[in-house]
């Protein structure tokens, strides 16, 4: 039988505006043409490389934490953390929710039958400290872990992790503080001793932008280690994946060795471009480019101007009887801008992401596919 080679296609990447998956460099793609078997040391060493790098970019000692990749998106990796650290006994987790990936957690719970609370609070603005402080007054030692989103990406909110943080040390002594950080991690700083962080999650094709494929977690070791025999799950069980890799450097069931190999890459881009603040800048320009361009176009934001998050912007639809997301996305789509719909209960929004391998040049080019897609649809611009 003859060896099948077919001819590389000739699809163009489309600019992904999105909350993920997220552009790539080409670079970061390259990195992924080899094959390597797990138990290869070259695969082991860049996996060992991969989790000291992620320790020295959470600036955290190797002392106190340490960084456990895990198979799959981001959520398997939050899943991982509420399997993992809830005891069986006596186990209760407090999850602070302002938005979707909030909610995502409650629905975890429910689902593995892990008992919790949710503390709700609006889409639209950062978490209450005073709310969140009452309520742990009056639940004294009730939570072994409480929970909250960073960078709350179904809006934009960035919520104020060191604040809750120190109240979770003071009021719930006894509990693991773990964050989200999905869309922030080497985005938007955060000093996980300040914020008395446990645990942290952040996935490979985020703000660190290698290819989706799998997530990890930092975690304070002294917590960790005392979590064994939780986790109602095999293949989530993050203390039983850090022991694999701290024993023979492998991951327990086949790793998503390309993923690896270009997050490994990305890394290196990451140190290339000159760190995380210059990612941060690059952010951040992107976010300006972005709001005034969409200012002078008439849009207006969700949030406040007092929310300050650059990560992904939410905007209200304009209101036109010939504007329809759908019909908005499509064309934006066939000019290779893929933008994304909004994920607020209470409002019609869209989102425009800043984040992945996108430039201030990116930004206003999409800016003008967007005059140009109103234009088409027959909405004036400025739109109302
Ligand atoms: C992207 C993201 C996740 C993970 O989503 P997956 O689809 O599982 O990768 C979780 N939380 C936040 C805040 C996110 O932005």
């Amino acid at each position: 039988m003859s060896r099948i080679i077919m001819s590389p296609s000739s699809d163009v990447d489309k600019k992904l505006f999105t909350p993920g998956p997220l552009g790539c460099s080409l670079s970061v793609k390259e990195a992924m043409l080899r094959d390597l078997g797990s138990r290869d040391a070259e695969f082991t060493d860049k996996v060992k490389q991969i989790r000291q790098q992620l320790l020295i970019i959470a600036g955290v000692s190797p002392d106190q934490f340490t960084s456990v990749l895990l198979q799959g998106s981001g959520t398997y990796c939050v899943e991982s953390v509420l399997q993992t650290t809830t005891p069986r006994i006596d186990g209760r987790v407090l999850i602070l929710s302002n938005g979707s990936y909030g909610n995502r957690m409650k629905k975890i719970c429910e689902v593995s039958q892990i008992p919790h609370d949710v503390l709700p609070f609006p889409e639209d603005s950062v978490i209450d400290l005073e709310e969140v402080a009452d309520w742990l007054e009056d639940h004294p030692d009730t939570y072994t872990t409480v929970s909250v989103v960073h960078c709350e990406t179904s809006s934009g909110v960035i919520n104020p992790v060191d604040k809750v943080g120190q109240l979770v040390r003071a009021l719930q002594p006894g509990a693991a503080f773990f964050v989200d950080a999905m869309s922030s991690f080497g985005a938007v700083p955060i000093d996980l001793e300040l914020c008395s962080v446990d645990y942290l999650v952040s996935s490979a094709n985020k703000c660190l932008q290698g290819v989706p494929g799998f997530a990890f977690v930092i975690a304070r070791k002294k917590h960790l280690l005392g979590c064994k025999g939780n986790a109602r799950s095999l293949s989530l069980d993050i203390m039983d994946q850090y022991e694999g890799l701290e024993g023979n450097g492998q991951f327990r069931f086949t790793p998503p060795t390309h993923a690896v190999l270009a997050f490994h890459r990305a890394l290196k881009e990451l140190q290339f471009e000159g760190g995380v603040e210059a990612r941060i800048k690059r952010y951040q320009k992107n976010c300006q480019v972005l709001q005034e361009g969409m200012k002078r176009m008439g849009f207006k934001k969700l949030l406040s101007d007092s929310c300050k998050g650059y990560i992904i912007t939410s905007y209200h639809y304009p209101k036109h009887p010939n504007f329809t997301f759908d019909e908005f996305y499509r064309r934006l789509s066939d000019l290779g801008q893929l933008i994304y719909p909004g994920k607020v209960t209470n409002a019609d929004c869209f989102r425009i992401g800043n984040i992945g391998d996108l430039y201030p040049s990116d930004m206003e080019h999409l800016l003008k596919c967007i005059h140009q897609v109103l234009s088409a649809m027959g909405v004036p611009v400025p739109v109302s």
